[in-house]
């Protein structure tokens, strides 16, 4: 279902207030890694709507590798930054972790992310079939493009269409940066399925000083938006402040994607 053979026409999403993901038009989404307080967002959506920027991340249950790791502020963290997003024109993609969250998250978000850690999450991804909001899937970390597409799939197959699969990354042999952003997944999703395809270049690569040209590059390679980590302190960041962009390398890329895209 997810396939050009089964869609040739490209699928697009609407969000409201005339936000739209897909084909004819960039999606740009940003945030923290973590949201952390109501001084952050309010700081980032100021950051935002400066860049004319209608999406903003942030996860409030984090999928830590350490349990000793910051892991979010959970349902509160949620509702406060539902509510400042709505009283600011914002709409919001935040990862849902398990089955019992997402019935708790419904009312409090504009699109359901997937993690990477969970896109094989299987009782996961019946459970968002079952709902009328949009769902990012991310690749797995060592997950294959035909897997990633099968999870995909889960969700369509379930009656929810609204979907959006985003390249973030895989794990491989090289160690010099955080993961190995597959740029080849590109192209070849968006021949594959109808589905709008979007780049993590935060995660993948991990490293603050690249993530722009990856981000260039993955529009170049006929992304359908770039979803990426911005923070006001990025030192300061609860959590992977190392590949997370500061307002001015933000608002740059912002000006630079809408350049280059353009170019298409
Ligand atoms: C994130 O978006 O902060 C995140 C944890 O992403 P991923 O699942 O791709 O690692
Ligand atoms: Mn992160």
């Amino acid at each position: 279902l997810v396939s050009r053979k089964w869609r040739v026409r490209p699928t697009v999403l609407d969000l409201g207030d005339g936000v739209r993901v897909g084909e004819g038009s960039l999606m740009l989404a940003a945030g923290p890694c973590s949201i952390e307080s109501e001084a952050q967002m309010e700081s980032i959506m100021q950051h935002l709507l400066d860049n004319d920027v209608r999406i903003m991340r942030g996860g409030v249950f984090k999928p830590r590798s350490s349990p000793y790791s910051f892991r979010g502020l959970g349902m509160d963290g949620l509702k406060l930054f539902h509510q400042m997003a709505r009283a600011r024109g914002i709409k919001i993609v935040t990862e849902v972790m398990q089955v019992s969250q997402v019935e708790e998250m419904h009312d409090y978000v504009d699109v359901f992310q997937v993690g990477a850690r969970n896109t094989q999450n299987f009782n996961l991804l019946d459970a968002l079939g079952g709902v009328d909001k949009p769902v990012l899937i991310k690749r797995g970390i060592s997950g294959t493009i035909e897997e990633l597409l099968s999870s995909a799939e889960y969700v369509f197959s379930g009656g929810n269409e609204k979907l959006v699969l985003c390249e973030r990354g895989i794990r491989t042999f090289e160690t010099a940066s955080r993961n190995t952003l597959d740029l080849n997944a590109v192209p070849i999703l968006k021949e594959k399925t109808h589905l709008p395809v979007i780049v993590d270049p935060s995660h993948g690569i991990g490293i603050r000083d690249y993530v722009p040209s990856m981000a260039l590059a993955a529009v170049m390679a006929g992304a359908d938006g770039i979803i990426y980590e911005a923070h006001e302190k990025p030192e300061e960041a609860a959590s992977d402040g190392a590949q997370t962009l500061n307002f001015q390398e933000s608002a740059r890329l912002i000006r630079n994607l809408r350049k280059v895209y353009a170019l298409r």
